[in-house]
């Protein structure tokens, strides 16, 4: 059993499809055991995204991140890590499979709805990013 973090990203909160996301979770059986809604600050975003910090992108990303409230929650699964991952689908959307969060939901390579930690390790870190112990359930 793995937990991982996930966030439904501003324009995927601007379209009120977090319901629908949600949905998508359960049916791929991941329980949400931790969940909250907050505005990032720049310092925030920058903090969590701070591995992309050297990448041509980083900036928009980190404006993209923080032009809106997110929904940050913690998953937990079988392998959940990595099924998480299958469920958003790749970054780039075009890549990505019918029936995959980012699929479906998508704007672009930035505004792609969703994020997934990428390891384990990660997943660790983010989620302590966002939460103390006494707030996953
Ligand atoms: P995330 O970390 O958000 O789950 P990811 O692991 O699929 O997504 P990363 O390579 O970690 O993708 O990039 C982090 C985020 O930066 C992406 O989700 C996307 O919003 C943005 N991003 C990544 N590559 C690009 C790009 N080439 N152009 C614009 N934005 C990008
Ligand atoms: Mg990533």
């Amino acid at each position: 059993i793995e937990q991982t973090l996930s966030i439904i990203k501003p324009d995927a909160v601007k379209k009120q499809i977090i319901g629908e996301i949600q949905t998508r979770i359960h049916q791929a059986k991941l329980d949400i055991i931790a969940i909250k809604m907050v505005k990032l600050t720049k310092e925030q975003a920058e903090g969590f995204y701070a591995e992309h910090q050297d990448k041509p992108f980083f900036a928009n990303l980190v404006n993209f991140m923080m032009s809106g409230p997110i929904v940050v929650q913690v998953l937990q699964g079988e392998n959940g890590v990595e099924r998480y991952r299958q469920l958003m689908g790749p970054t780039d959307l075009s890549k990505a499979a019918a029936g995959t969060l980012r699929a479906d939901f998508a704007n672009s390579m930035r505004e792609n709805a969703v994020h997934g930690s990428d390891s384990l390790a990660s997943a660790e870190r983010e989620i302590a990013y966002f939460f103390v112990d006494s707030e996953i359930f």
